[in-house]
């Protein structure tokens, strides 16, 4: 049916940049997902970031936890184009390296690298090199005074180890970074970003951590994400799944796409299929979502199993088919051509990539 546009209005934050991605303002909202291949592994995390950017990431992480990898990670960014952040805990040397081989952006908390010079060196390093950071605050490893103060994890105890983070950068002058605070409890998240978002102008990285496998992961991520984004909040987001990283981009983007924040791809309207069905809703379904994974044009698609609904949303979408004796495809809104059963699948296929070549050329009187 016809749709609405998002009433977001976007928390005003300042724009950084992420190699040439940039992140906050006005730029639209980065997708990102982690390779989970060992570093050291230069072939593997290659291939794997080379799926994540086929899938639409925007940018990628890559954990360095040691000196092979940070070496490895020179090597991977030879190889790739995407803007790279890498992950790095307490050691400060590890930054210094990745930042001269290329890195993108820094994920590491100032407060946990130590002695005041070694912090200075890594954020004059970012400065010098035009490298962002990340300060990533997460609810299972807050500072141990911080455990102790609030008893437990809590959204109050999130900002205050944020805030002491961006203390040291602010006193360094040093404002582009973006900040994350995570945690694996929905409301425990949202609320924690809720407090920050108005403390701070830098933008925000949004995330439900160790939000568990790719169904319950997806959902959880979905309603934390999706309420913080409806209010404006968010600059980019990972999605973290027990799953393969390629469905991390996937749900990432369904949950954009489902605001609509941003576009890409088909949204595939399908209905639940029941016994007024004329064909096999959910197999055309499902094989056609096999067929067009390859397609990063936004558009519409609807595929409803009968005349109860399937007009109305058929003529709501680009491309629409909708059953009866026989199933219709519609083109623009309007019914083109009858398919029989077997022809479902390649029939919409064919009409969706022959509309991306028109759209491309439009033919013009
Ligand atoms: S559109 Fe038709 S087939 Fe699909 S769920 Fe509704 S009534 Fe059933």
């Amino acid at each position: 049916m016809s749709h609405v546009d998002s009433p977001t209005i976007r928390r005003l934050s300042r724009k950084i940049h992420v190699g040439s991605v940039a992140i906050g303002g006005d730029a639209p909202i980065a997708v990102q997902s982690m390779t989970n291949t060992d570093t050291c592994d230069v072939a593997a995390t290659v291939a794997q970031i080379r799926t994540l950017i086929k899938a639409g990431a925007d940018l990628v992480r890559v954990s360095v936890p040691s000196m092979e990898a940070a070496e490895a990670f020179g090597r991977i960014r030879q190889q790739v184009d995407i803007p790279l952040i890498t992950d790095i805990h307490f050691d400060y040397r590890i930054a210094l390296r990745v930042a001269e081989l290329g890195a993108d952006c820094l994920r590491i908390n100032p407060g946990n690298i130590g002695r005041e010079d070694r912090v200075r060196a890594v954020v004059d390093c970012a400065r010098d090199k035009g490298i962002s950071l990340r300060i990533g605050v997460n609810a299972g490893s807050l500072e141990k005074d911080l455990q102790q103060k609030y008893g437990e994890p809590t959204p109050a105890a999130m900002v205050e180890s944020a805030l002491r983070h961006i203390d040291i950068l602010d006193r360094l002058d040093f404002s582009e970074f973006k900040v994350s605070l995570k945690a694996s409890d929905v409301w425990m998240t949202v609320l924690a970003y809720r407090q920050l978002a108005g403390q701070i102008e830098q933008p925000l990285h949004l995330g439900i951590t160790e939000a568990g496998g790719l169904r319950a992961g997806a959902v959880k991520s979905a309603v934390g994400l999706g309420m913080l984004l409806a209010e404006g909040i968010g600059d980019t987001l990972r999605v973290s799944l027990a799953a393969d990283p390629i469905e991390e981009i996937k749900v990432g983007w369904d949950i954009l796409k489902s605001l609509r924040l941003r576009h890409r791809g088909i949204n595939l309207i399908a209905c639940p299929s029941c016994s007024r069905q004329e064909f096999d809703v959910i197999k055309t379904v499902n094989a056609l979502e096999g067929r067009i994974e390859d397609i990063d044009t936004a558009m519409d698609v609807a595929v409803i199993g009968c005349v109860v609904n399937g007009p109305g949303e058929a003529r709501e979408a680009a491309i629409g088919l909708t059953g009866g004796q026989p199933s219709l495809l519609y083109i623009n809104g309007k019914p083109a051509r009858k398919l029989s059963e077997h022809d479902l699948v390649d029939g919409v296929e064919q009409a969706i990539r022959e509309h991306i070549v028109q759209s491309k050329n439009p033919v013009t009187p």
